[in-house]
């Protein structure tokens, strides 16, 4: 998947291409968090800023990929694990150093072997078996040479396009998550159990709704936070069958995002400047993806073993 160049007003530089795993620490992410809570707070009404405003975000130094929402004693809670932090790392540092060079394969390469590698983590988190070591888009690239761009971190570092394309995504990124869960605590999600799966689904879409509209305010550009959702999407072998899981199928949740990403385009001029002379590949390219998934969520409906929920 390819995506633009967009024009973000509003950047938050995070430090560096990461060479390794273990690059950033926990405070350095727990810093980031609170910048982009800063950004959302910027582009938020003053209702849902006095909800802001009573959350404390925390990042978790755990392995899984979640993101979840609570409350205890009356107070508001987003924690964020930080294997989903560092997965946005590598998706970003794999979008921006094979989209400027086209190296789609290598892209597509990158992207599986991550999917695969979590799915093996997910297995293996529950057995005594020790987590399988992610390697970073540039490990895995020097051991992928015919594909993948050859390029160390330093280099990589220090070229501003690779370093603004990257700080783009990561931002992005994080924005959706942090702000997926600020629209559950602005909906008070937390302090009651959905009734039934419905309920729960449409809690997922409502948070999701919201993430979206601060991922469509002019500085932020929806299309940038593909990938992870993609990313869920891959775990879930693309499928459009989510009865009885928490969060409607992650493709589902991509269509919302591509109808977006559309009106986002059609309405801010600046931001459709920014595809000059790229508009047929970018249109095509979500033309592509959502045929793709209508297909699916087609097929998905016409299945009477999968239930749906209507929205
Ligand atoms: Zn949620």
């Amino acid at each position: 998947m390819i995506l633009k160049r967009a024009v973000v007003l509003a950047m938050i530089s995070i430090c560096c291409f990461q060479g390794e795993a273990s690059g950033r620490t926990l405070s350095e992410w727990n810093d980031y968090v609170s910048q982009i809570v800063q950004q959302i707070r910027l582009v938020s009404t003053l209702e849902d800023r006095a909800v802001e405003d009573e959350i404390t975000f925390i990042v978790l130094p755990t392995n899984s990929t979640n993101a979840f929402s609570t409350t205890s004693n009356g107070r508001r809670y987003v924690k964020i694990e930080v294997a989903l932090l560092t997965t946005i790392e590598w998706l970003s540092t794999n979008e921006a150093l094979t989209s400027p060079t086209r190296k789609v394969l290598c892209q597509n390469l990158y992207f599986d072997y991550l999917s695969n590698a979590l799915v093996m983590n997910s297995e293996r988190a529950s057995t005594h078996v020790p987590l399988h070591e992610i390697t970073s888009p540039f490990q895995f690239y020097s051991k992928n040479a015919a594909e993948c761009p050859q390029i160390s971190p330093a280099e990589a570092n220090s070229d501003k396009d690779l370093h603004l394309f990257y700080d783009m995504e990561v931002q992005q990124m994080v924005t959706f998550v942090v702000a997926h869960e600020i629209g559950h605590q602005i909906y008070n999600d937390p302090r009651s159990e959905a009734v039934n799966w419905c309920e729960q689904q449409r809690r997922e879409t409502r948070a999701d709704a919201y993430a979206l509209s601060i991922l469509s305010k002019p500085g932020n550009g929806v299309a940038l936070a593909f990938p992870v959702m993609f990313l869920f999407g891959e775990l879930e072998n693309l499928s459009g069958d989510d009865e009885g899981k928490s969060h409607p199928a992650a493709i589902k949740r991509l269509l919302k995002m591509i109808g977006m990403t559309r009106k986002q385009y059609a309405a801010n001029p600046p931001l459709a400047e920014g595809l000059k002379g790229h508009e047929k590949e970018f249109y095509d390219g979500l033309n592509q993806m959502e045929s793709g998934i209508r297909s699916e969520l087609v097929e998905a409906q016409n299945n009477p073993a999968i239930k749906v929920c209507s929205d």
